[in-house]
Protein backbone atom coordinates (compact mmCIF):
# COMPACT_ATOMS: atom_id res chain seq x y z
CA UNK A 1 0.00 0.00 0.00
CA UNK A 2 1.21 3.36 -0.76
CA UNK A 3 1.43 5.06 2.37
CA UNK A 4 2.72 8.82 2.27
CA UNK A 5 3.87 8.58 6.10
CA UNK A 6 5.06 5.38 7.54
CA UNK A 7 2.08 2.90 8.73
CA UNK A 8 4.18 0.27 11.39
CA UNK A 9 2.99 -0.23 14.46
CA UNK A 10 -1.33 -0.22 14.54
CA UNK A 11 -2.17 -2.19 17.55
CA UNK A 12 -1.27 0.08 19.76
CA UNK A 13 -3.47 3.06 18.04
CA UNK A 14 -6.10 0.60 17.64
CA UNK A 15 -6.18 -0.13 21.29
CA UNK A 16 -6.00 3.11 22.75
CA UNK A 17 -9.03 4.24 20.61
CA UNK A 18 -10.73 1.10 21.82
CA UNK A 19 -10.50 2.52 24.94
CA UNK A 20 -8.12 -0.54 26.20
CA UNK A 21 -8.84 1.16 30.23
CA UNK A 22 -6.89 0.08 32.84
CA UNK A 23 -8.35 -1.91 35.96
CA UNK A 24 -8.04 1.12 38.04
CA UNK A 25 -9.93 4.29 38.70
CA UNK A 26 -7.71 5.52 41.28
CA UNK A 27 -11.15 6.62 43.23
CA UNK A 28 -11.43 9.50 41.26
CA UNK A 29 -14.86 10.90 40.42
CA UNK A 30 -16.50 10.38 36.73
CA UNK A 31 -17.79 14.00 35.16
CA UNK A 32 -20.89 12.59 33.94
CA UNK A 33 -21.31 15.73 32.06
CA UNK A 34 -18.88 14.15 29.65
CA UNK A 35 -19.48 11.80 26.36
CA UNK A 36 -16.59 10.03 24.07
CA UNK A 37 -16.42 10.55 20.77
CA UNK A 38 -14.44 8.30 18.29
CA UNK A 39 -13.50 9.23 15.17
CA UNK A 40 -10.69 8.19 12.34
CA UNK A 41 -9.94 8.81 9.11
CA UNK A 42 -7.80 8.18 6.25
CA UNK A 43 -4.97 10.99 6.08
CA UNK A 44 -0.88 10.78 5.55
CA UNK A 45 -1.20 7.61 3.70
CA UNK A 46 -2.24 5.71 7.40
CA UNK A 47 -5.57 6.16 9.52
CA UNK A 48 -5.80 8.69 11.97
CA UNK A 49 -7.76 8.05 14.70
CA UNK A 50 -9.36 10.83 17.53
CA UNK A 51 -11.01 10.34 20.64
CA UNK A 52 -12.40 13.05 22.76
CA UNK A 53 -14.64 13.75 25.29
CA UNK A 54 -16.86 16.90 24.64
CA UNK A 55 -20.30 18.00 26.08
CA UNK A 56 -22.32 17.13 23.38
CA UNK A 57 -22.02 15.31 19.93
CA UNK A 58 -22.32 18.21 17.75
CA UNK A 59 -19.13 20.24 19.61
CA UNK A 60 -17.48 17.02 19.13
CA UNK A 61 -18.22 16.79 15.33
CA UNK A 62 -17.38 20.50 14.71
CA UNK A 63 -14.10 19.72 16.89
CA UNK A 64 -13.30 16.87 15.18
CA UNK A 65 -14.00 18.41 11.59
CA UNK A 66 -11.39 21.02 12.66
CA UNK A 67 -8.66 18.66 13.68
CA UNK A 68 -8.66 16.48 10.33
CA UNK A 69 -8.59 20.05 8.14
CA UNK A 70 -5.10 20.87 10.44
CA UNK A 71 -3.90 16.90 9.46
CA UNK A 72 -4.85 17.77 5.74
CA UNK A 73 -3.19 21.22 5.80
CA UNK A 74 -0.18 19.62 7.53
CA UNK A 75 0.04 16.71 4.97
CA UNK A 76 0.09 19.75 2.17
CA UNK A 77 3.06 21.04 4.00
CA UNK A 78 5.24 17.96 4.45
CA UNK A 79 3.88 14.99 2.66
CA UNK A 80 7.25 13.59 0.10
CA UNK A 81 4.26 11.79 -1.68
CA UNK A 82 2.55 14.76 -3.05
CA UNK A 83 4.44 16.71 -5.45
CA UNK A 84 2.86 19.52 -4.87
CA UNK A 85 3.33 19.75 -0.82
CA UNK A 86 5.64 22.66 0.28
CA UNK A 87 8.49 20.18 1.38
CA UNK A 88 8.61 18.60 -2.17
CA UNK A 89 8.45 21.94 -3.61
CA UNK A 90 11.42 23.03 -1.67
CA UNK A 91 13.30 19.60 -2.94
CA UNK A 92 12.40 20.22 -6.31
CA UNK A 93 14.89 23.50 -6.06
CA UNK A 94 17.80 21.18 -6.05
CA UNK A 95 16.94 19.39 -9.35
CA UNK A 96 19.55 20.75 -11.04
CA UNK A 97 22.02 21.94 -8.52
CA UNK A 98 21.96 23.60 -4.41
CA UNK A 99 19.99 26.24 -4.15
CA UNK A 100 21.72 29.48 -5.01
CA UNK A 101 19.64 31.16 -2.37
CA UNK A 102 17.62 30.44 1.09
CA UNK A 103 13.96 30.57 0.82
CA UNK A 104 11.50 31.75 3.26
CA UNK A 105 9.16 28.50 4.42
CA UNK A 106 5.83 27.98 6.54
CA UNK A 107 6.24 28.32 10.63
CA UNK A 108 5.09 24.54 10.25
CA UNK A 109 7.51 23.04 7.86
CA UNK A 110 10.62 25.11 9.57
CA UNK A 111 9.63 23.84 12.87
CA UNK A 112 10.06 20.14 11.49
CA UNK A 113 13.41 20.84 9.65
CA UNK A 114 14.90 22.35 13.17
CA UNK A 115 13.67 19.86 15.14
CA UNK A 116 14.84 17.50 12.62
CA UNK A 117 18.46 18.87 12.67
CA UNK A 118 18.32 18.94 16.29
CA UNK A 119 17.50 15.15 15.72
CA UNK A 120 20.39 14.52 13.39
CA UNK A 121 22.85 15.91 16.14
CA UNK A 122 21.63 13.88 18.63
CA UNK A 123 21.51 11.02 16.99
CA UNK A 124 24.69 11.11 15.21
CA UNK A 125 23.28 10.93 12.06
CA UNK A 126 21.61 7.97 12.28
CA UNK A 127 18.20 9.93 11.92
CA UNK A 128 18.64 12.24 9.00
CA UNK A 129 15.44 13.39 7.07
CA UNK A 130 17.85 14.44 4.27
CA UNK A 131 17.53 9.94 3.19
CA UNK A 132 15.00 10.55 0.66
CA UNK A 133 16.62 9.48 -2.39
CA UNK A 134 17.92 6.46 -0.34
CA UNK A 135 14.01 6.14 0.60
CA UNK A 136 13.28 6.33 -2.96
CA UNK A 137 15.39 3.47 -3.84
CA UNK A 138 14.05 1.64 -1.08
CA UNK A 139 10.62 1.98 -2.69
CA UNK A 140 11.55 0.86 -5.72
CA UNK A 141 13.54 -2.42 -4.29
CA UNK A 142 10.30 -3.22 -2.38
CA UNK A 143 8.39 -3.00 -5.68
CA UNK A 144 11.29 -4.74 -8.16
CA UNK A 145 11.77 -7.46 -4.72
CA UNK A 146 15.46 -6.17 -6.03
CA UNK A 147 18.64 -4.09 -4.34
CA UNK A 148 19.56 -1.35 -5.74
CA UNK A 149 23.35 -0.99 -7.79
CA UNK A 150 25.70 -0.11 -5.51
CA UNK A 151 26.51 2.57 -8.10
CA UNK A 152 22.73 4.20 -7.55
CA UNK A 153 23.75 3.87 -3.75
CA UNK A 154 26.73 5.92 -4.24
CA UNK A 155 24.94 8.50 -6.35
CA UNK A 156 21.99 8.89 -3.93
CA UNK A 157 24.07 9.19 -1.19
CA UNK A 158 25.97 12.48 -2.84
CA UNK A 159 22.51 14.07 -2.15
CA UNK A 160 21.64 13.04 1.64
CA UNK A 161 23.33 14.82 4.17
CA UNK A 162 21.68 16.37 7.45
CA UNK A 163 24.32 19.22 6.98
CA UNK A 164 23.66 20.25 3.47
CA UNK A 165 20.10 21.81 5.08
CA UNK A 166 21.43 25.22 6.08
CA UNK A 167 18.47 27.06 8.40
CA UNK A 168 17.98 30.68 8.85
CA UNK A 169 16.05 31.75 12.09
CA UNK A 170 15.78 35.73 11.60
CA UNK A 171 14.47 35.09 7.99
CA UNK A 172 12.67 31.96 8.78
CA UNK A 173 14.63 30.48 5.66
CA UNK A 174 16.39 27.20 4.32
CA UNK A 175 18.90 26.72 2.23
CA UNK A 176 19.65 23.54 0.39
CA UNK A 177 23.15 22.81 -0.27
CA UNK A 178 23.65 20.04 -2.91
CA UNK A 179 22.30 18.65 -5.47
CA UNK A 180 18.93 16.30 -6.15
CA UNK A 181 18.28 16.30 -2.40
CA UNK A 182 14.70 14.91 -1.14
CA UNK A 183 13.52 15.89 2.35
CA UNK A 184 11.73 12.95 4.22
CA UNK A 185 9.69 14.23 6.80
CA UNK A 186 7.96 10.51 7.37
CA UNK A 187 10.23 10.00 10.51
CA UNK A 188 9.03 12.49 12.52
CA UNK A 189 5.84 14.37 11.07
CA UNK A 190 3.41 12.17 12.53
CA UNK A 191 4.06 12.50 16.09
CA UNK A 192 3.99 16.50 15.29
CA UNK A 193 0.76 16.10 13.65
CA UNK A 194 -0.90 14.17 17.01
CA UNK A 195 0.53 16.84 18.67
CA UNK A 196 -0.88 19.58 16.89
CA UNK A 197 -4.17 18.11 17.08
CA UNK A 198 -4.19 17.95 21.06
CA UNK A 199 -2.98 21.88 20.78
CA UNK A 200 -6.00 23.16 18.31
CA UNK A 201 -8.53 21.01 20.31
CA UNK A 202 -7.26 23.18 23.12
CA UNK A 203 -6.72 26.20 22.22
CA UNK A 204 -9.83 26.45 19.80
CA UNK A 205 -12.49 24.11 21.81
CA UNK A 206 -11.30 23.94 25.01
CA UNK A 207 -11.58 19.90 24.88
CA UNK A 208 -8.45 18.68 26.92
CA UNK A 209 -9.36 15.11 27.29
CA UNK A 210 -8.56 13.44 23.80
CA UNK A 211 -6.19 11.23 22.13
CA UNK A 212 -4.81 11.17 18.44
CA UNK A 213 -2.50 8.83 16.57
CA UNK A 214 -1.82 7.46 13.41
CA UNK A 215 0.08 4.15 12.97
CA UNK A 216 3.34 3.95 15.86
CA UNK A 217 3.12 7.86 16.46
CA UNK A 218 0.12 9.17 19.66
CA UNK A 219 -0.34 11.75 21.38
CA UNK A 220 -2.42 11.69 24.90
CA UNK A 221 -3.61 14.40 26.54
CA UNK A 222 -5.58 15.05 29.91
CA UNK A 223 -6.91 11.28 30.43
CA UNK A 224 -10.98 10.31 30.25
CA UNK A 225 -12.85 11.34 33.07
CA UNK A 226 -12.49 9.09 36.12
CA UNK A 227 -9.60 7.24 34.97
CA UNK A 228 -5.38 8.75 35.90
CA UNK A 229 -4.22 7.86 32.03
CA UNK A 230 -4.39 6.40 28.84
CA UNK A 231 -4.20 2.89 28.64
CA UNK A 232 -1.70 1.87 25.52
CA UNK A 233 -0.50 -1.89 24.61
CA UNK A 234 3.08 -1.85 23.11
CA UNK A 235 3.50 -3.61 19.87
CA UNK A 236 6.75 -5.49 20.09
CA UNK A 237 8.59 -8.48 18.94
CA UNK A 238 7.47 -10.74 21.49
CA UNK A 239 4.86 -13.55 21.03
CA UNK A 240 1.33 -11.91 20.24
CA UNK A 241 -0.18 -14.35 22.10
CA UNK A 242 1.07 -13.04 25.65
CA UNK A 243 -0.17 -10.88 27.79
CA UNK A 244 1.24 -8.03 26.56
CA UNK A 245 3.35 -5.02 27.95
CA UNK A 246 0.83 -2.10 28.89
CA UNK A 247 1.20 1.53 29.85
CA UNK A 248 -0.51 4.15 31.22
CA UNK A 249 0.10 8.31 30.70
CA UNK A 250 -1.38 11.19 29.94
CA UNK A 251 -0.12 14.37 28.85
CA UNK A 252 2.69 12.44 27.03
CA UNK A 253 3.51 10.88 23.46
CA UNK A 254 4.24 7.50 22.62
CA UNK A 255 5.81 6.16 19.39
CA UNK A 256 7.05 2.78 18.32
CA UNK A 257 9.06 1.96 15.05
CA UNK A 258 10.19 -1.17 13.40
CA UNK A 259 9.80 -3.26 10.71
CA UNK A 260 6.80 -5.49 11.39
CA UNK A 261 4.53 -3.90 8.74
CA UNK A 262 6.91 -2.17 6.40
CA UNK A 263 9.80 -4.37 4.97
CA UNK A 264 11.18 -6.46 1.90
CA UNK A 265 12.37 -9.74 1.87
CA UNK A 266 15.37 -10.25 -1.12
CA UNK A 267 17.66 -13.08 -1.21
CA UNK A 268 16.23 -14.02 2.59
CA UNK A 269 17.61 -11.16 4.30
CA UNK A 270 14.68 -8.52 5.53
CA UNK A 271 14.95 -5.63 5.25
CA UNK A 272 12.78 -2.50 6.63
CA UNK A 273 11.69 1.05 5.66
CA UNK A 274 14.09 2.37 8.55
CA UNK A 275 17.36 3.25 6.27
CA UNK A 276 20.45 3.00 7.80
CA UNK A 277 22.36 6.42 6.23
CA UNK A 278 25.75 4.62 6.16
CA UNK A 279 24.77 1.33 4.33
CA UNK A 280 21.92 3.39 2.15
CA UNK A 281 19.80 -0.39 2.67
CA UNK A 282 16.99 -1.16 5.03
CA UNK A 283 17.82 -1.95 8.78
CA UNK A 284 18.05 -5.72 8.61
CA UNK A 285 18.74 -5.87 12.55
CA UNK A 286 14.89 -7.40 13.91
CA UNK A 287 14.13 -4.64 16.01
CA UNK A 288 11.15 -2.46 17.86
CA UNK A 289 11.37 0.62 19.93
CA UNK A 290 8.93 2.76 21.80
CA UNK A 291 9.67 6.07 23.48
CA UNK A 292 7.36 7.37 25.56
CA UNK A 293 8.21 11.17 26.11
CA UNK A 294 6.42 14.82 26.92
CA UNK A 295 6.56 15.64 23.23
CA UNK A 296 5.53 13.46 20.61
CA UNK A 297 7.40 15.12 17.63
CA UNK A 298 10.38 13.83 20.43
CA UNK A 299 9.25 10.82 20.60
CA UNK A 300 8.58 9.80 16.55
CA UNK A 301 12.04 10.47 15.67
CA UNK A 302 13.28 9.41 18.49
CA UNK A 303 11.98 5.85 17.85
CA UNK A 304 12.77 5.51 14.86
CA UNK A 305 16.56 6.89 15.74
CA UNK A 306 17.11 4.47 18.23
CA UNK A 307 16.27 1.85 15.54
CA UNK A 308 18.90 2.54 13.84
CA UNK A 309 20.92 3.32 16.72
CA UNK A 310 20.65 -0.21 18.36
CA UNK A 311 19.85 -0.39 22.06
CA UNK A 312 23.36 0.09 23.58
CA UNK A 313 23.62 4.05 22.36
CA UNK A 314 20.22 4.68 21.63
CA UNK A 315 19.46 3.90 25.21
CA UNK A 316 22.26 6.70 26.19
CA UNK A 317 20.10 9.29 24.29
CA UNK A 318 16.97 8.25 25.93
CA UNK A 319 18.44 8.24 29.27
CA UNK A 320 19.60 11.88 28.91
CA UNK A 321 16.43 13.40 27.39
CA UNK A 322 14.11 14.65 29.98
CA UNK A 323 11.33 12.40 30.37
CA UNK A 324 11.95 10.11 28.13
CA UNK A 325 11.69 6.09 28.15
CA UNK A 326 11.75 3.67 25.75
CA UNK A 327 11.26 -0.06 25.89
CA UNK A 328 13.18 -2.05 23.19
CA UNK A 329 12.78 -5.64 22.09
CA UNK A 330 15.10 -7.03 19.23
CA UNK A 331 15.83 -10.54 18.12
CA UNK A 332 19.49 -11.85 18.59
CA UNK A 333 20.82 -15.37 17.66
CA UNK A 334 16.88 -16.44 17.24
CA UNK A 335 15.94 -15.16 20.81
CA UNK A 336 14.35 -11.95 21.80
CA UNK A 337 16.62 -9.64 23.83
CA UNK A 338 14.52 -6.63 26.03
CA UNK A 339 15.66 -3.67 27.17
CA UNK A 340 14.19 -0.93 29.15
CA UNK A 341 14.86 2.35 30.16
CA UNK A 342 15.06 3.20 34.19
CA UNK A 343 12.41 5.53 33.48
CA UNK A 344 10.09 2.74 31.83
CA UNK A 345 8.65 1.74 35.04
CA UNK A 346 7.16 4.83 35.77
CA UNK A 347 4.82 4.23 32.99
CA UNK A 348 3.99 0.10 32.92
CA UNK A 349 1.84 -2.01 34.69
CA UNK A 350 -0.06 -5.23 34.21
CA UNK A 351 -3.87 -5.38 33.76
CA UNK A 352 -5.29 -7.66 36.33
CA UNK A 353 -6.46 -10.93 34.21
P1 LIG B 1 8.90 5.73 11.60
O1 LIG B 1 7.79 4.86 11.11
O2 LIG B 1 8.47 6.93 12.38
O3 LIG B 1 9.97 4.95 12.27
O4 LIG B 1 9.56 6.39 10.31
C1 LIG B 1 10.01 5.64 9.21
C2 LIG B 1 10.07 6.55 8.02
O5 LIG B 1 11.09 7.54 8.23
C3 LIG B 1 10.46 5.86 6.72
O6 LIG B 1 9.32 5.34 6.06
C4 LIG B 1 11.12 6.99 5.96
O7 LIG B 1 10.15 7.81 5.37
C5 LIG B 1 11.82 7.79 7.04
N1 LIG B 1 13.19 7.32 7.34
C6 LIG B 1 13.76 6.12 7.02
N2 LIG B 1 15.01 6.03 7.49
C7 LIG B 1 15.25 7.20 8.15
C8 LIG B 1 16.38 7.72 8.85
N3 LIG B 1 17.51 7.03 9.00
N4 LIG B 1 16.27 8.97 9.37
C9 LIG B 1 15.13 9.69 9.23
N5 LIG B 1 14.04 9.25 8.59
C10 LIG B 1 14.09 8.02 8.05
MG1 LIG C 1 9.37 8.03 13.77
Amino acid sequence: MKSTFSSVIVSIVICALAGCQGPANHGESKAPSLSRFEYSAPKMGTIFGLTLYASDKGAADRAAAACWARVDQLEQTLSDWRPSSEISLLSQQTLNGPMAAPVPVSEDLYYMLERSLEAARLSDGDFDITVGPLVRLWRRSQQLVQLPKPSRIEAAKRSVGYRFIKLDPAHRSVQLLAPRMVLDVGGIAKGYTSMQVLKLLRERFGITRALCGAAGDIHAGDPPPGKSGWVVRLESLEDKSKPGVYVRLHNYGISTSGDTERFVIIDGVRYSHIISPKTGLGLTDRIAVTVIAPDSTTTDWMSTAVSVMGPEKGLALVEQTPGAAARITKIEGGRIAVWESKRFGQFAFQPAP
